[in-house]
């Protein structure tokens, strides 16, 4: 199925979350791009959507990595 499934994960507690790491990196800092990118996703309603599988990233991963794109299985780790 290509049609965007509704995004069942509440963006709205990421969306907190990414915007107070974001306040307290300079923009110039590693790592401003990727929690940028992370907001913008959440704008278009894709985040917590692994990149690769298009699967839901599982929200624990989220949540110990807001800004990752990919799910666990898609980036390589074991579990
Ligand atoms: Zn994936």
């Amino acid at each position: 199925m290509r049609t965007p499934h509704p995004y069942s994960v509440p963006s709205y507690e990421f969306r907190m979350l990414l915007e107070a790491q974001r306040k307290r990196l300079p923009a110039a800092e590693v790592g401003a791009d990727a929690i940028d990118e992370a907001l913008r996703r959440i704008q278009q309603g894709h985040y917590g959507i692994c990149i690769r599988c298009t699967r839901e990233i599982d929200r624990g991963r989220l949540k110990a990595a807001p800004t990752t794109q990919t799910c666990r299985r898609c980036g390589g780790e074991a579990g």
